[in-house]
C-alpha cells in the first residue's frame, strides 16, 4: 500500500507527512512537532480525480 501525503494540522509546523493507508481513521503523531491528530478517511484527491484507482491488469508475456 502506498502512503499518502498529509499536512500536519499544527499551524506552526505544517510539515508534509507520509501516512500509510492503514492509518486512516486513526490517530497519528507528527514526527516533527509531536502534534497528535486524526488521520481523515478521505483525503482530497482532486488533482488525480479522473485517474482510475488501480491500474488495469496486464499479463506479462
Ligand atoms: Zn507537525
Amino acid at each position: 500500500m502506498k502512503p499518502f501525503s498529509y499536512r500536519c494540522p499544527n499551524p506552526k509546523c505544517r510539515v508534509v507527512l507520509s501516512i500509510p493507508e492503514s492509518m486512516r481513521g486513526q490517530s497519528a503523531r507528527c514526527g516533527s512537532c509531536s502534534q497528535e491528530f486524526m488521520v481523515p478517511f478521505v483525503v482530497s484527491r482532486t488533482l488525480r480525480k479522473d485517474e482510475p484507482q488501480s491500474p488495469p491488469m496486464r499479463k506479462a508475456s
